[in-house]
């Protein structure tokens, strides 16, 4: 097929370097550290929904902290450059601004499946007529697992619990509309709603807002898994009404492998000190919490903290503050307005020059298309990975046949785009 002079223009390498020259936050990718080949060639990079990549100012940060341990050692709970008595309300303004929370309704702890568990803890409350959990399918298998563990641990048979939302025979993505019927059918028996905001597979955003809507609607909990939605998409988790949410950092926030996950709880269930939870001494009001044996019984902060457990890490929280840094500088606006354009450019260049061989199953709706594009290969899924790989791409893959590429708009360029399309496509004009 040959092309018009404006789509010869579109696809151009000229084109692409335009497009980088006037990206406002072009800079940012100087801050990371991308990998290489054994060459010492940088690969270009395109999974951050995986594992996002090292802010440069990371190591730097990670050093204070050893420092401080070996220059002052337990004074350094209140005598580091960064006490470490308080090291977590370091993210009192950057963590709700990720989510579009209120101060009190995000706090930086544990990981993101043990987050779930605390949240489920605390709100799935079955009754013998309200016991079910609304999900979609495929969910991310370790959500499952907390899911049905939770389920095993009440006495309840997740196979008569467990309702999910398929998407239909002849699509890859499921509608708010077929949330909408079941919970119209069974939402009298469903205690708990919760999807990942943005599907881990499929890369489709789901309509948060209407989908706490529905669920409250019909009695339910509503909570949502952002693994694939912190750092990559705006949301307005307070405005919503959503009631709880966990998201790990090590995807597009780039806070490093298993660095410690966001939670939020939404302020009208925070302030209740009085609701049920797995509690430990960080947990507790500060103002009380080193009077230790003087205080028999554990007194909630009355804001989202007062779900920590434990005193936090502080070695795998410095990343998460070089990382939120990073995002308050750039911001979450101006990442998605780049992002827009980003992966729409991929889309529509791996819409041009399509050999056919593939589908894009990320929804090609703006609302719905986060940074990530699910791309399902027809034939030899395997082989064309292995050969994105021999040209220094590094993406990702899911069982049986799709290729997930994630171009975000903290670090990756239109070029990189164009260089990636143009591998996987074969084209070389
Ligand atoms: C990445 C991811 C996880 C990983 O859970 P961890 O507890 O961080 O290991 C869980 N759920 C979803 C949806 C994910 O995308």
């Amino acid at each position: 097929m040959s092309s018009t002079p404006q789509q010869a223009e579109l696809l151009s390498l000229e084109h692409a370097r335009a497009q980088d020259a006037a990206d406002p936050l072009r800079r940012f990718r100087e801050q990371f550290e991308f990998p290489q080949d054994h060459a010492g060639n940088p690969l270009l990079y395109f999974a951050g929904n995986s594992l996002g990549l090292q802010p440069k100012t990371t190591r730097g940060l990670i050093e204070q902290e050893l420092d401080d341990w070996a220059r002052l050692a337990v004074e350094g709970h209140f005598d580091a450059v960064r006490p470490w008595y308080s090291y977590h309300e370091l993210f009192r303004e950057s963590g709700p601004r990720l989510v579009g929370a209120n101060v009190g309704e995000v706090v930086m702890m544990n990981s993101l499946t043990v987050n779930l568990h605390l949240m489920m803890m605390s709100f799935y409350r079955p009754t013998d007529s309200r016991f079910k959990v609304l999900m979609e399918y495929p969910a991310f298998p370790s959500d499952l697992y907390a899911i049905q563990s939770h389920l095993h641990a009440r006495g309840i048979n997740p196979a008569e619990a467990i309702v999910t939302v398929r998407p239909a025979e002849d699509a890859h993505t499921i509608e708010t509309a077929q949330i909408e019927e079941i919970l119209q059918r069974e939402g009298d028996s469903i205690a708990l709603v919760l999807f990942g905001g943005v599907n881990y597979f499929t890369g489709q955003v789901l309509d948060m807002a209407a989908i706490t809507e529905l669920g409250h609607r019909n009695g339910c909990v509503v909570g949502f898994d952002l693994a694939h939605a912190a750092g990559n998409i705006p949301m307005e988790l307070h405005d919503w009404n959503v009631d709880f949410a966990a998201w790990c950092t090590y995807k597009y926030l780039n806070s490093g492998p298993g660095a410690v996950a966001g939670c939020f709880v939404h302020e009208k269930h925070a302030r209740n000190v009085e609701l049920p939870r797995f509690a430990g001494w960080w947990g507790n009001d500060p103002d009380t919490r080193f009077r230790m044996q003087l205080e028999a019984s554990f007194a909630a902060k009355a804001d989202v903290d007062g779900w920590q457990i434990s005193n936090p890490p502080i070695l795998s929280l410095a990343p998460v503050k070089a990382s939120l840094d990073l995002f308050d500088e750039a911001t979450i606006p101006a990442l998605r307005a780049k992002s827009v354009k980003l992966t729409g450019y991929m889309r529509e260049l791996l819409e041009q020059w399509t050999d056919g061989t593939f589908t894009i199953i990320t929804p090609n709706v703006e609302r719905q298309c986060g940074c990530q594009l699910s791309l399902l290969v027809h034939e030899d899924a395997k082989q064309r990975l292995d050969a994105l790989r021999e040209a220094g791409i590094v993406c990702d893959f899911r069982q049986p046949n799709v290729i997930r590429i994630a171009p975000t708009p903290m670090y990756n360029s239109f070029e990189d785009v164009r260089q990636f399309v143009r591998s996987f496509t074969g084209r070389t004009d």
